[in-house]
């Protein structure tokens, strides 16, 4: 491990800090900034760890009205994808590419090779202030026979109380077809705590697989997570056979869906029919900047003409639960990328021209990503709990997009996590006695 826990020693008491007051909950707000979301507040941390709405008399630390965040919810990666791309290179084309590439990679997937990977991926999702992440993990066989699965078991055992880890099944859709084989993987994801993953290639969605798959999903009691419409085809409408799916079958799991690009390139009455369908069935949509914008639209020697972002917009004037993750990092899908979710809602507000609503976005982060995939007591600054939050130097939402250096303060349980940035780590320093 590559940081460590600083003691503060001391109750503080913070003032003047910028919080989304959509996301506090018994801290005291003061003042609204603007037209903004944000507002100012004062809070305390106790020297037990605990987030306080009082602390005078305190030592008190001036903000300046930086702004603080709860700690960040990663809804969509690929642990077991993740820093490979050294190895399988860059896709010519898009997605088909990148499958091909990953797919020829696997065969490095040994324990000790996924352990290091994602073990690299989830430091760094740490330090950047991530405590909640749900991965896809490719499942070609049985959970109990796949690496990914065990590593990912250890994992989460050795995260406990630091990242918060839920993992997904990701199969292609038309396994459902094989039944008893489909049932067995399901009871194994039950037995895992895990999420019912599908991967949906173009055309291989029917309304007769998507019944099945949700019946299987009741009889095991499983959440379901799609990749889903993840192309510029606008005849690519997988997403409305889920959405009719759901409302025909009554399924009560929670539903994700992640990708969804040709919503941003079919008809808009086509668009718009779906959409609201997605509102009426209470699918969350998870938009992925960072790998849309590499494989979508993407020829050998072309400059791409189209984003490949879906309708984030119009979903969230429709009333649709929607929000950004990371998705790959440094793998075929897209060679880069830190596990930094600063990094993509920046990626998503410049990709999707969120500029006019950005402070709703940024509270769509934490309050949507927490209720797409159930991470209760995540995404909010609640008074009375542990601290787990992070302080960014930035005033606005103009510096919060820009400023790609700008220093930060993990805290966790009331501490600083270290190595943090140089100007906010004194605000902690203690001076002895
Ligand atoms: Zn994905």
């Amino acid at each position: 491990m590559n940081f460590q826990h600083s003691d503060t020693g001391e109750n503080l008491w913070f003032v003047n800090a910028r919080i989304p007051r959509a996301l506090a909950r018994g801290l005291e707000m003061r003042a609204q900034h603007g037209a903004t979301g944000l507002g100012f507040t004062d809070f305390g941390i106790a020297v037990d760890g605990t987030l306080t709405r009082d602390g005078r008399g305190w030592r008190r630390v001036d903000l300046g009205g930086r702004i603080v965040l709860p700690t960040f919810i990663d809804s969509h990666v690929h642990l077991d994808k993740a820093y490979t791309v050294r190895r399988t290179g860059i896709p010519g084309g898009g997605l088909l590419d990148a499958v091909k590439l990953s797919g020829a990679d696997a065969v490095n997937w040994t324990a000790q090779d996924l352990h290091a990977r994602m073990s690299k991926a989830l430091e760094r999702a740490y330090l950047h202030g991530t405590s909640a992440l749900r991965t896809h993990l490719d499942t070609p066989n049985m959970p109990a026979e796949n690496a990914a699965w065990q590593v990912f078991g250890e994992l989460q055992r050795q995260w406990r109380g630091r990242i918060e880890m839920q993992a997904v099944a990701l199969m292609a859709i038309e396994r459902v077809d094989q039944a008893e084989d489909y049932a067995e993987r399901c009871r194994q994801i039950r037995s895992r705590n895990g999420v019912l993953g599908a991967f949906i290639a173009p055309s291989m969605a029917t309304a007769e697989r998507l019944d099945a798959l949700f019946g299987f999903a009741t009889d095991a009691a499983l959440d379901v997570d799609f990749h889903v419409d993840e192309t510029l085809d606008p005849a690519a409408q997988a997403l409305e056979l889920i959405c009719d799916s759901i409302l025909r079958t009554g399924f009560g799991g929670t539903v994700v869906a992640g990708h969804c690009c040709s919503l941003s390139t079919m008809p808009v009455e086509d668009r718009d029919r779906i959409i609201a369908k997605v509102v009426e069935a209470g699918v969350h949509v998870i938009s992925l900047p960072h790998s849309n914008l590499f494989l979508q639209d993407r020829r050998r020697a072309a400059t791409p003409q189209r984003r490949g972002i879906t309708a984030a917009r119009e979903l969230r004037a429709s009333g649709a639960s929607i929000h950004f993750a990371s998705d790959n990092v440094q793998d075929a899908f897209y060679p880069y990328g830190d596990y930094d979710m600063v990094e993509v809602f920046r990626s998503a507000v410049r990709a999707a021209h969120l500029d006019e609503e950005m402070d709703d976005w940024l509270v769509r982060q934490f309050s949507g990503a927490s209720a797409a995939c159930g991470f209760a007591g995540q995404g909010a600054l609640v008074a009375g709990t542990p601290a787990n939050i992070v302080m960014l130097d930035v005033q606005d939402m103009y510096d919060l997009v820009s400023l790609t250096s700008c220093d930060r303060v993990v805290v966790r349980d009331g501490r600083p996590v270290l190595p943090v940035s140089f100007n906010l780590r004194d605000l902690f320093a203690v001076e002895s006695p």
